[in-house]
């Protein structure tokens, strides 16, 4: 058997994963296709880190050597430690030699030699600070722990991941024989890119007063286990069990017969609540279906509370994943109605205002609306698509006004939508047709506006979660583009605006309002659904 060798990413991934990608019978298994979100997010944690090397090496143009990111593994291999070995200041791109001994492998953006060894700098693409102070930093352009301040204006977002690939890196260079002797440390560089932020991995960041480094500890030791076990066909040490990660993850077509074979309680109740019940040998949906939801719970749940997972249970038993909590459904409704979905892009702007009208008439075109800009925003071209979405939006509620007609709009889950109607009223003040922020705020605050979110949630219970895409599917909604995400529409965005140097695609603008408008729809065909007799055939709590 070849050597069992990890890298970082089993530190937060999920152990019954760990297991399959070591277990040489599920070698040649038909896994899930890519993710697209998932492969545009690699490409852009790649760019990004090019980015960020690229500015650190023009910074501080000495001292560098480059490990070539085309090269084969073994070659950059020789290559680091070739770099390790003459003293290079800084190696970018590094892949240190494996450590057969404790079965782990990885490389580092970048490895910083300081007077006594080297250390490791990592480069993310999440924010890795929040507004406030104490975080442990440098400029982005010094890479020298010895000059980090307590800054005065970051405090640490909290990333355990960041901070047990530091570990794990710093194990290699121990294994390597260049870690620093006296301190465990690292940097990372965040997605802002604008600092340096350095972890002492010695101290007691995480939970139980544990350091990074004894986290790290304790689970790469159980991660090498299970995939030891697994390598060497012993009594596998992870099974699968229902989690938040499995929709993204390519061993779903794997792990979800198993689980459906088994009857697994984690179809109902994921995570802890799962691991919890399986303990106290509740293992089935069977089994929770036959508590009594009246009783004492078995073992306290987190996710939900005991009478609904029995709920739930029952329900899928019978085939169903949606349960009623309310003997009688209510959703607001209007005679005029509105749907309306925003898009943003990141916390650069909200380019597209997407609206349905549709119910009584009032002079206005039923159907489909779009406001957007197709300037990259940041750009004052917002505040013009903005002000002709609002003053179009005016227009119909006044017209419901002036003909005695209620009015209601309805979006999903009001936070995002709420957030830029308020920001762009605030960023755009004084331009041509922007309303006032007060205007605004006295609509987001009335009964006018609907959060289909809060209904749907205070109204159902549901195995497979609320987000829009699983709940208006049972309304009967489908999506008319397969890879309709918000992720994917980030890229979508990109393109159609031709933020990379590139020549806009108008294609991909179509793409966009096609997929704005499908969401629209999506929100009116729950609303219409929760509002009709179709309720009727969604179990009832009460009657399970
Ligand atoms: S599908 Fe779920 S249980 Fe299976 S390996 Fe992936 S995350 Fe783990």
């Amino acid at each position: 058997m070849a050597d069992v060798l990890l890298d970082a990413g089993v530190l937060t991934r999920c152990r019954r994963r760990v297991h399959l990608e070591n277990d040489p019978a599920y070698a040649d298994v038909e896994l899930a296709p890519p993710n697209p979100a998932a492969e545009q997010r690699i490409a852009d944690a790649a760019e990004h880190r090019l980015d960020v090397i690229e500015r650190l090496r023009t910074a501080q143009p000495d001292g560098w050597v480059s490990v070539p990111l085309t090269a084969q593994p073994r070659e950059r291999v020789e290559a680091t430690a070739a770099a390790l070995a003459a003293g290079a200041p800084y190696v970018s791109g590094a892949l240190l030699p494996a450590d057969t001994e404790g079965g782990r492998r990885g490389g580092a953006e970048v490895l910083v030699r300081t007077e006594h060894g080297y250390l490791p700098v990592i480069v993310v693409r999440h924010r890795i600070t929040d507004p406030g102070a104490g975080a442990m930093t440098t400029a982005l352009t010094d890479l020298d722990p010895a000059a980090a301040r307590e800054d005065a204006e970051r405090k640490v977002r909290s990333h355990p991941r960041d901070q047990l690939r530091l570990a794990h890196l710093r194990e290699l260079l121990r294994a390597a024989g260049y870690a620093e002797p006296d301190a465990a440390r690292g940097g990372v560089i965040g997605l802002d890119a604008d600092v340096v932020v350095w972890h002492d991995l010695d101290a007691p960041t995480f939970p139980g007063d544990r350091s990074a480094m004894a986290e790290y500890a304790g689970r790469f030791a159980d991660r090498h286990a299970i995939a030891v076990a697994a390598a060497t066909g012993a009594q596998p040490l992870a099974q699968p069990s229902r989690i938040v990660e499995c929709k993204q993850c390519p061993w779903w077509p794997v792990c979800e017969p198993a689980l459906l074979d088994a009857r697994d309680v984690s179809l109902v109740v994921r995570g802890d609540d799962a691991v919890n019940l399986r303990e106290r040998g509740v293992a089935t949906v069977d089994a929770l279906a036959a508590l009594d939801p009246a009783g004492e719970p078995p073992v306290p749940l987190t996710g939900t509370t005991f009478e609904h997972a029995v709920a739930l249970a029952r329900a899928w038993r019978g085939g169903v994943s949606v349960v009623r909590k309310v003997p009688e459904v209510v959703v607001p409704r209007g005679d005029v109605e509105v749907d309306v979905d925003m898009e943003s892009f990141a916390d650069h702007g909200a380019y597209l205002w997407g609206a349905l009208l549709s119910g009584a008439d009032i002079g206005l075109p039923h159907g489909y609306h779009s406001f957007a800009t197709w300037e990259p925003v940041p750009t004052d071209d917002e505040a013009r698509s903005f002000a002709e979405f609002w003053s179009w939006f005016g227009e119909v509620r006044a017209r419901a006004a002036r003909r005695g007609l209620t009015f209601r709009a309805y979006c999903y889950n009001a936070l995002a939508e709420n957030r830029w109607l308020l920001g762009s009223a605030t960023r755009f003040a004084g331009k041509p047709g922007v309303p006032e922020v007060g205007e605004v705020q006295a609509f987001v605050d009335s009964d006018e506006w609907v959060d289909l979110f809060q209904s749907v949630s205070d109204t159902f219970l549901s195995t497979a979660g609320k987000g829009l895409k699983v709940v208006a599917r049972q309304a009967g909604h489908d999506w008319d583009d397969p890879d309709a995400s918000g992720e994917a529409s980030m890229r979508w965005y990109r393109e159609a605006v031709g933020m990379d140097g590139s020549a806009p695609a108008l294609r991909q603008r179509e793409r966009l309002l096609r997929y704005n408008e499908d969401d629209v729809r999506a929100t009116h065909a729950l609303r219409v659904w929760m509002s009709g007799p179709a309720m009727a055939d969604v179990p009832y709590i009460g009657d399970l």
